[in-house]
């Protein structure tokens, strides 16, 4: 095994896709079984909500990403048989002008974007309850089914010959083994695994496993509410008032999130549940006719400014990153992981890789 990859979330899992189409043999595990942390939790938007707002480190990797994500999940769809459920459906941005902000993201993405006016959104899509009188729509954002996303990856990468997923019941990552600022390997619960290149995609555990006062990765729990709707209901993902609707090709939808700084407590709360709910009833009222049919939470991995730390660890040599994507893992996933194999494979990177460098205090007096 060239590479031993902790943590089978969205960011470890697609890492090793590339690792694998750059013709590394990667080792993947977890503490419990793939995909059901963060990534399993998440909306599946393939975009930042009001993207505007972000550091254009985030838009380098959203918009590599969106242009990427069509033919990658066309690709492990038809070798999987499974299917993601890509859904180009747009997202409509409620009350919201284009002023320089949007104009300056938009001159760096080169998103398309319509503006919409009251009477075109009720022609659009009836039955929401809206203030404003300025929209605006982003034709080419799609969505991704969480939970396919990853069975569609997992049974991909099952069929890889030099991919290895292990074990399936979980084996945990408890401490690095290295000397001399060197990695050797990983000793987990089960066993010690020897390893010359280790890569840390643990999410929101990161600091957990790799205390290391140069990273600062945190937990954000997130809670989310499943409608048992109908497809008739709602075609777009719409988002205002600092929550969101997302409808899935079945007609269930999805309402999100909360932001919470809870520490690793995972729990649903009433609180959260009755606040996304009288968010959907106000926002789409015919929502009132159909059940609630779940409720989770997951556990955001939040590093500072939602830029991920990707790349070598500049002090230890083997060890490398690709983790803290906070709120925006999945769209920002497919760019994050091909970078840090172009990185590890000495290709040329996809993005500019700088922003997302680990800075250590050796590393800042030697930027070379
Ligand atoms: C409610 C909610 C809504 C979201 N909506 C969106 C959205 O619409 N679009 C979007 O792009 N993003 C969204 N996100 C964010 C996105 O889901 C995350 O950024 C992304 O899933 C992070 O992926 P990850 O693989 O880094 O982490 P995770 O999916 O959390 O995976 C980390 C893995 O590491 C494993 N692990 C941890 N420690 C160890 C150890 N010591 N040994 C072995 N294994 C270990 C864990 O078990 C886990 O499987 C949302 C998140 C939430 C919670």
């Amino acid at each position: 095994m060239d590479y031993l990859i902790i943590g089978g979330g969205i960011s470890g899992l697609l890492t090793a896709y590339y690792l694998d189409q750059a013709g590394a043999s990667v080792c993947v595990c977890d503490q419990q079984e793939f995909g059901q942390e963060s990534s399993w939790a998440g909306g599946g938007i393939l975009s930042p909500l009001y993207p505007w707002n972000y550091d254009p480190a985030v838009t380098a990797l959203a918009t590599w990403s969106q242009q990427h994500f069509p033919d990658f999940l066309d690709h492990i769809h038809k070798e999987s048989g499974l299917d993601p459920e890509y859904r180009p459906c747009g997202m409509l941005v409620l009350d919201q002008m284009i002023d320089s902000k949007v104009e300056a993201w938009q001159a760096l993405s080169g998103q398309t974007l319509e503006t919409w006016d009251t009477e075109r959104l009720k022609q659009k899509q009836a039955g929401l309850s809206i203030d404003g009188e300025q929209h605006v729509f982003l034709p080419k954002v799609g969505q991704v089914r969480n939970p396919r996303l990853l069975a569609t990856l997992l049974a991909y990468l099952e069929q890889r010959p030099n991919v290895s997923l292990r074990p399936k019941q979980g084996m945990k990552a408890l401490r690095l083994n290295a000397a001399k600022d060197k990695v050797l390997g990983v000793e987990t619960d089960a066993d010690v695994i020897d390893a010359e290149q280790v890569i840390i995609c643990a999410g929101a555990w990161t600091n957990k496993l790799f205390p290391d006062a140069n990273i600062n990765v945190k937990p954000v729990r997130g809670q989310m509410l499943l409608f048992k709707a109908v497809p008739e209901l709602l075609s777009t993902i719409v988002l205002g008032r600092k929550h969101y609707l997302i409808p899935r090709r079945d007609g269930r939808i999805l309402i999100g999130s909360t932001l919470e700084e809870v520490g690793f407590d995972k729990a649903i709360t009433e609180m959260a549940r009755l606040q996304l709910q009288s968010y959907a009833y106000d926002l789409l009222p015919d929502l009132q006719d159909y059940p609630i049919e779940h409720h989770w939470a997951g556990l955001r991995p939040a590093a500072p400014d939602g830029i991920p730390y990707i790349g070598r660890h500049p002090d230890i040599e083997g060890l490398s990153m690709n983790a803290g994507h906070f709120r925006n893992g999945i769209v920002l996933g497919l760019a994050s992981a091909r970078l840090l194999s172009d990185i590890l494979q000495g290709n040329s990177p996809v993005v500019d890789p700088s922003p997302y460098a680990i800075q250590t205090p050796q590393s800042a007096d030697n930027p070379v």
